[in-house]
């Protein structure tokens, strides 16, 4: 497949996603809430994650963005959902370095989520793709709040 055509259809999966997000929804106590900020691009999300032994066992996200804000956190909650917390974990490195442009070549167990690898080229666009994976590290480290200026 020719890289244009690539691109054509990862743009796709972003704008499916941005039109009809995964997990939109609040999760009630005791699952851990994350408030997300990205002040350079005004995207606000929150993720609501429910850890019980030792696996993500639900995800659920709202708020406000950009299309590759929304589309990145409602393809995170697919992702890591079932997932084990070390799973998660290791997820968030590999989605960081493809986001990041640090990972060799676009990793193929990355799955769909390879839709962001163009992100790379696009230095702003980098925490708005990262941000949902930004409250995912978060929960998993017990903060409530992330953001992008870190
Ligand atoms: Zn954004």
């Amino acid at each position: 497949m020719q890289n244009m055509e690539l691109d054509a259809l990862y743009a796709e999966v972003i704008l499916d996603h941005n039109r009809r997000p995964r997990n939109w929804g609040e999760l009630p106590p005791p699952a851990r809430k994350v408030e997300g900020f990205n002040p350079l691009c005004g995207d606000r999300l929150t993720v609501w994650f429910d850890l019980a032994d030792d696996i993500v066992r639900d995800v659920k996200f709202m708020g406000e963005g950009c299309a590759i804000s929304k589309a990145s956190a409602s393809m995170m909650t697919q992702a890591v959902k079932g997932k084990t917390l070390e799973q998660a974990e290791e997820l968030f490195g590999r989605f960081h370095r493809l986001v990041t442009g640090t990972a060799a070549e676009a990793d193929p167990s990355l799955g769909s989520l390879r839709a962001f690898a163009g992100v790379a080229r696009f230095p702003a666009r980098v925490k708005c793709a990262s941000l949902a994976w930004h409250a995912l590290h978060g929960a998993l480290h017990g903060e409530a709040a992330t953001t992008t200026e870190e």
